[in-house]
Parts: C-alpha cells; sequence; structure tokens
C-alpha cells in the first residue's frame, strides 16, 4: 500500500512482494481482509465489527418454525455469547453497541409479544433476579474489556508495562471506564445487581423480589413444562413482567382505570390477582390444586421409601440365610425388552425372582397388584432369561404387594407371600423376620 504524494489516494500493490520459504505472502486488495482471532483485518487495520451478523441470525431465529420459548434461549445461549468475543474490538463504538442491544430486545419483545414499552431491565436482568437472562452487549462487552485490561495492568511484565504506558492505550481504558461507568463495573455479580435494581425500580420488577434467593422460582424461563404451549409460556412471561393488560394503566385517565367487575378499585394486576371477588375462586382453586399437588408428591416419596426399605431388607436375610442375591439385575429379553426384578435370589437348585409392589390406599383388591406383578414376571421369555443366567435350577416368581401404610397391610400381604414360598424351604422359616419391615 502507498500513497500517492500531492493526492489524497491510496494504491495497493496486488503482487507479492514477501516471500517465505519460496512462498508468496498474499497481498491483499481494497476489498480484501483476513480474520485473525475472530478479528478481520484489511489493508488499513482492524475492520469494525458489523452488526450483520446479528441482524441476519435474529431474523432467522424470528422466522423460524420454534415455540417462543425455544428463540428466546437461541438468543440467549447460543446468539448472544458467541457475538460477545466478535464485537471485543478496539473499533468497537458505543453506539453500535447500543444499536445491537436495541435489536436484540426489538426481537424479543416480537417473539414474547410484550409491549414495546415494556422495562428494559424485565428483558436484561438475570433470570435469577427476575428478568429474562438475556445480556446486554452495551454492558457486558466494555466490562470484558475493562476486566483485562485491568488484569493487564497488574501484570509484572516490563514490556506489557511499557505498552499500557502509550497514550492510545491509556485513551482506550478511560474510554472503557467512562463505558461501564453506571453499568455496575466490569464484573458479572455487580453486573447482575445492577441489573437486579434496575428491575425492582422498574413496575416489572414490583413482587419479583421475594423470588431472588432461590433460582427455583425463575427455572420455567429457561425450561418451561413440557405441556405448556407457546402461548402459556407467552402469558407466563407477560404475568411474570406485570405486562398483561389491566385498565389500570397509567396512560388512562384516573376515572377510566376502575375494576370491570364494579369494586371502585383500581385494575391494577395485582387487584385482579390478589383482591377481586370476581377471581375469588380461581384463587382459591390454585391453593387447593398445588396442596393437591405436594400431598401426592409426599406420598410418592413415602412409597418409594418404603419399597426401598422393604427390598433392602429381604436382600439382608437372604444374604444372612446363604442366598446369592443380585439386586435390580437387568434382564435383556430374546425380544429385545427389558425386565429389572428387584432381587433375584439363589440357592441350591432355586432360583427365586423376588419384586416389591407397594401399592396406592384405596378399595383395589392388593389380588389385583400381586396378580399383575407375578404375571409380569412369569412371561416365557423371562423364565428363559432366567434360567439361561442361572443353568440348571428351578425358577420361581415371588411377589410381594403391600399398602402404604402398616396396618391395614402387613397381615394380609405376608400372608400371600408365604404361601407362595411354602416351596423355598429357608423362606417359610423366615417368616417372623418379615413381620418388623411390614
Ligand atoms: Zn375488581
Amino acid at each position: 500500500m502507498g500513497v500517492v504524494p500531492g493526492k489524497k489516494q491510496l494504491y495497493a500493490h496486488t503482487k507479492s512482494l514477501f516471500y517465505v520459504g519460496g512462498g508468496a505472502i498474499p497481498q491483499l486488495s481494497p476489498v480484501d481482509f483476513f480474520k485473525y482471532l475472530g478479528q478481520r483485518y484489511n489493508l488499513s487495520g482492524q475492520v469494525r465489527p458489523s452488526l450483520e451478523l446479528l441482524k441476519s441470525q435474529l431474523a432467522r431465529i424470528e422466522a423460524a418454525p420454534l415455540k417462543p420459548a425455544q428463540k428466546a434461549s437461541l438468543v440467549r445461549d447460543y446468539l448472544l455469547p458467541r457475538l460477545l468475543s466478535h464485537l471485543q474490538s478496539l473499533r468497537m463504538t458505543k453506539k453500535a453497541l447500543k444499536d445491537a442491544d436495541r435489536r436484540v430486545r426489538m426481537s424479543i419483545r416480537k417473539v414474547l409479544h410484550m409491549n414495546r414499552t415494556s422495562p428494559d431491565a424485565f428483558i436484561h436482568a438475570p433470570i435469577r433476579e427476575g428478568g429474562l437472562g438475556i445480556i446486554s452487549l452495551q454492558v457486558h462487552v466494555p466490562a470484558i474489556m475493562r476486566a483485562r485490561m485491568t488484569r493487564l495492568i497488574a501484570t509484572a511484565d516490563p514490556v506489557t508495562a511499557a505498552v499500557l504506558t502509550i497514550p492510545a492505550v491509556e485513551k482506550l481504558y478511560q474510554k472503557l471506564l467512562r463505558w461501564t461507568e453506571g453499568n455496575g463495573g466490569s464484573t458479572s455479580t455487580n453486573i447482575m445487581k445492577e441489573w437486579g435494581r434496575k428491575l425492582q425500580e422498574s413496575y416489572s420488577g414490583n413482587g419479583l423480589y421475594q423470588g431472588n434467593n432461590s433460582g427455583i422460582s425463575g427455572s420455567w424461563v429457561r425450561n418451561p413444562p413440557p405441556f405448556w404451549s407457546g402461548g402459556d409460556y407467552i402469558k407466563a412471561v407477560l404475568l411474570k413482567g406485570n405486562l398483561l393488560p389491566t385498565k389500570g394503566i397509567p396512560s388512562n385517565p384516573p376515572h377510566e382505570r376502575m375494576c370491570r367487575a364494579g369494586c371502585r378499585k383500581t385494575e391494577s394486576l395485582s387487584h385482579v390477582l390478589q383482591g377481586c371477588p370476581l377471581t375469588h375462586w380461581n384463587r382459591i382453586r390454585r391453593h387447593d390444586r398445588i396442596v393437591g399437588r405436594l400431598r401426592h408428591l409426599a406420598e410418592h416419596w413415602n412409597r418409594i421409601r418404603r419399597h426401598d426399605r422393604i427390598v433392602g431388607r429381604l436382600r439382608h436375610l437372604a444374604e444372612n440365610k446363604g442366598w446369592i442375591v443380585e439386586e435390580e439385575q437387568r434382564l435383556r429379553l430374546a425380544d429385545g425388552s427389558l425386565r429389572k426384578p428387584d432381587l433375584i435370589l439363589a440357592k441350591g437348585d432355586t432360583v427365586a425372582v423376588c419384586d416389591v409392589t407397594v401399592a396406592w390406599e384405596g378399595p383395589t383388591p392388593l389380588d389385583i397388584a400381586y396378580n399383575q406383578k407375578v404375571a409380569y414376571y412369569s412371561q416365557r421369555l423371562v423364565l428363559e432369561e432366567v434360567q439361561k443366567l442361572y443353568p440348571g435350577r428351578n425358577a420361581v416368581v415371588l411377589a410381594l404387594t403391600t399398602k402404604k401404610s402398616r396396618t391395614t397391610a402387613s397381615d394380609w400381604s405376608w400372608k400371600r407371600f408365604k404361601s407362595y414360598t411354602q416351596d423355598v424351604t429357608p423362606w417359610s422359616s423366615l417368616s417372623c423376620d418379615f413381620c418388623p419391615v411390614l
């Protein structure tokens, strides 16, 4: 490249001038560029990062046949992290970063049907702080660059220290300090807290504060329940951000903000959800559903615990009597299906396939669960596989069915078990040992 004296014109040598090991180093023409460490360089130096990639990718995500949660996740987890390194350039401008953020927010608002006036902090605040977890490039890119320079300043290397005293470098550092001012500085924890604070101050933040201490309240933002439709997710996001349309918005004149149910209160989201008599029964139903779900979960884990305790006890007793015990052995059957009985017990010429069932409390007789379980493990293919594993032994199927509570089931269940195990000699003599676990 050279400059024609007296004229403001640049010209570029396109003929190779330098050779390494007999091979020519290619010259760049005015339109050529090469990539180095993710940045593009042309004949006049580093090229300013363009937002073309961001624009095209956002357009593709918006048009993709995906659910809104998936689109938001693509932007949050794939597109923005990819841009972070791309935009860390000395030639980056604050305006370009601001523009990038604006485009990301526009896309997110479009995908999630959010109002144009919804607070930016709701989009950019981390999920833990109650937001949607979409990072702000304007905040993160300078913060990362600043943190890198701060680490360089701390270095003891004399050459690096000398480079850092160059006015241009000093100027860059000052610029980064200015850009990161008021955004929580350069550490990601502070930036997250700052967005959290901004969210609290916005009208979306009211009520989100209590959910901050655990990630559970916002885990659905990243992983919505599989049975939710796209519309459900959008409604949940709008509800979380206090963005559902009500008459109580400040742009309505005061006399038009009253509740449509006629209760002489401003129709705010909190009134509709918490105070309005019209939604009273919905509130009660929600309360009862949560209580029911908790009860269901508690019962489920009780059953699992009881099942495991009985299996453990049976195993212990059998081992003491000299049986070879395999717990949860995988039986791959000839047709490719899998069976996993709780215990397989072998001794002498007998091998016993044993499974424990803890049935629901209810009017259904335990006979049904017992017969089902015995039939399940008595299929020809199962017995064939057991005989293959324990050749020359007689296979017996034992099922122990009991109910969740000790009192109702123990007596009956044990009698069934005992009657079935009469021919397995050592077991019948153990009957009294089993009673405590049942
Ligand atoms: Zn009302």
